[in-house]
């Protein structure tokens, strides 16, 4: 039985209401009228149910889908201004138990090289991350018994504390395993900012073919996770599934459904949602994923997921080419990793072999080219952590992002720490870039 506020996850994430709204969505997705009234609605920037969403991501109308286009483009510029905020990864152990077939970390890799970083060579990556001006990290790790709860909670401490030349890193957001509810609370005292678990698909089925072994194989537990991070008390929680490991609309349908429970239940959507797609990697066998999503395809989820959730910022890693991270921020993407390792102990310059990745990275570059390309685009790169600061997490944030509130915040903060990375980190080509775009900005506020 579908019931949106149960605490069960086979009830909030019900497979028959997933597969009605598909149905739904194949029966109308050329339904002129519908179509119509969903964008009107939308356009209230106030989003869309998933059964609405769905009916908009399989429409093939193309002057729909232009319309579609064009309203993402129009809702991310008026919640979130241009500017995009920056973030990197920093990948503390590959060591895992769980034997997740399409990650090279799975247990049973055995020519995998495993790695865990001692707090030393924490230490030692985050002043890298810090000298090539990153503030904003998101740590990573596999499940395992050589990286406990409190392995972690010391990794963060240790980032938090090392303050190097003119860096700091102000928010790290946490991407572990699923946990108990007095681990949350854990990582809730230990000031991380966002934490994220992707549900890598809501088909259970498939879930479990692609889970076989480890205790991520428990499906419950592991859809549940969000919910008991909040009770928790992280009021910031980021979803995401692995766009290929099932039919993208079913996956699409559950990601909308988890977004529409924790408002229901805890008052709070999503801050984030990130959009991965399944991508070569050591010990992977791609051929037997028969879902991979195209880019057309793609692309349409980052703009359906904008005008449906309209009030949560967008995540796109480097596993996406150049072109198409330029399609997704156009689209509704308001967050940007750059200059990213997947790699454990990846930033030091003497250790960056692809050996430990867990993902192949399609976007090489360099914090600095990453910048320089953002500013050619129009974009304002941010390394803005002032909400986090102030305490503008969870319902106060969302509040604000729904009154339409947060671009104001956001373009200012963009423009100082902007300021900041060029004038400590940039090479002098970005720099003089960056000067002219902050110097445009100023003066286009001095017009308004
Ligand atoms: Fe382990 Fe995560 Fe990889 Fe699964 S996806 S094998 S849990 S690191
Ligand atoms: Fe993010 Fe808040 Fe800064 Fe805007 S003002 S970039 S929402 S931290």
């Amino acid at each position: 039985m579908y019931n949106i506020k149960s605490t069960k996850a086979e009830e909030f994430i019900a497979h028959h209401e997933i597969v009605e709204s598909m149905e739904y969505a194949r029966n109308n997705y050329r339904n002129r009228e519908l179509l119509e009234a969903l964008l009107t609605k939308a356009n209230e920037s106030k989003g869309l149910t998933h059964r609405e969403a769905a009916v908009l991501l399989e429409c093939d109308l193309p002057d729909i889908n232009e319309k579609i286009f064009a309203l993402a483009r129009r809702i991310k510029e008026q919640l979130y201004g241009n500017r995009i905020v920056m973030f990197a990864p920093l990948y503390l152990s590959n060591y895992c138990v769980n034997g997740c077939i399409y990650c090279p970390y799975h247990a049973k890799n055995k020519q995998m090289p495993r790695k865990r970083l001692t707090q030393e060579e924490i230490a030692k990556e985050v002043v890298a991350l810090q000298d090539i001006g990153h503030k904003r990290l998101a740590i990573e790790s596999g499940e395992h018994p050589a990286t406990p709860i409190e392995y972690i909670l010391e990794s963060i401490e240790t980032i938090y504390n090392i303050h190097h030349r003119n860096g700091a890193i102000r928010r790290v957001n946490v991407n572990i395993a699923a946990t108990t509810v007095e681990n949350y609370r854990k990582l809730k005292a230990a000031n991380i900012g966002t934490y994220i678990l992707f549900q890598e698909t809501y088909h259970k089925e498939n879930y479990q073919k692609l889970h076989p072994t480890g205790p991520k194989a428990n499906y419950a537990y592991h859809t549940e996770a969000i919910d008991r991070a909040m009770e928790g008390g992280i009021d910031d929680v980021g979803l995401g599934v692995l766009f290929g490991l099932s039919n993208y609309l079913y996956d699409f349908i559950g990601l909308l459904m988890h977004a529409e429970h924790l408002e229901a239940v805890r008052g709070v959507g999503p801050h984030t949602i990130s959009v991965p797609r399944i991508c070569p990697a050591d010990d992977v066998d791609l051929n037997i994923f028969t879902h991979a999503v195209a880019d057309s395809v793609f692309e349409k989820l980052v703009a359906v997921i904008r005008v449906s959730v309209p009030y949560t910022g967008m995540i796109v890693s480097t596993r996406e080419s150049q072109r198409s991270r330029e399609k997704a921020l156009e689209l509704g993407v308001s967050q940007l990793s750059g200059g990213s390792h997947t790699t454990v102990g990846g930033y030091q310059a003497d250790h960056q072999t692809e050996d430990t990745a867990q993902f192949s990275v399609s976007d090489h570059r360099s914090l600095d080219e990453v910048v320089g390309w953002l500013l050619d685009m129009g974009y304002i790169p941010s390394f803005c952590t002032a909400c986090y600061n102030l305490g503008r997490t969870g319902a106060r944030f969302m509040s604000l992002v729904k009154g339409g509130k947060i671009a104001g915040h956001c373009t200012s903060n963009a423009l100082i720490t902007l300021k900041e990375y060029l004038q400590d980190y940039a090479s002098e080509s970005v720099k003089q870039k960056g000067l002219k775009v902050i110097e445009a900005e100023k003066d286009k506020r001095t017009k308004e």
